[in-house]
């Protein structure tokens, strides 16, 4: 098992020995709506076309959050808590999240007609 966290906005390797798990590394939401809002503020395309499963194995380091995004000993975000800090790319378009969350992973330009085809046949069954 590899105890090794990068953070997805700055790329910084945090190792449990060095740290001694005192850096907090937070990992994506579960919750749809507030994973794609940290997708969206962290900019990078790739992570849009990411399944939830495969954003909550990736992290996003102390830096990034104001200090009134932690609870009382610091310890922990709070829930309602977004990347606001030191971001390094501009926020995502809209529409590049418009498929958000994707069942299947990456989805490239001629798998668009898939997946939407899956949705409507999962919406009718
Ligand atoms: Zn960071």
């Amino acid at each position: 098992m590899n105890h090794r966290k990068s953070c997805e906005i700055c790329n910084i390797y945090y190792s449990s020995e060095t740290y001694q798990g005192k850096m907090l590394m937070a990992c994506f939401p579960a919750n749809k709506d507030r994973c794609k809002l940290w997708i969206k503020l962290v900019g990078k395309k790739d992570l849009a076309n990411l399944p939830i499963v495969k954003l909550r194995r990736k992290h996003i380091c102390a830096n990034h959050f104001s200090f009134n995004h932690f609870n009382r000993d610091k310890s922990k975000l709070i829930k309602s808590a977004f990347p606001s800090l030191n971001l390094s790319r501009p926020p995502l378009e809209d529409h590049l999240l418009e498929n958000f969350p994707t069942p299947f992973g990456k989805i490239t330009g001629t798998n668009n007609k898939f997946t939407h085809w899956f949705f409507l046949f999962t919406s009718e069954s």
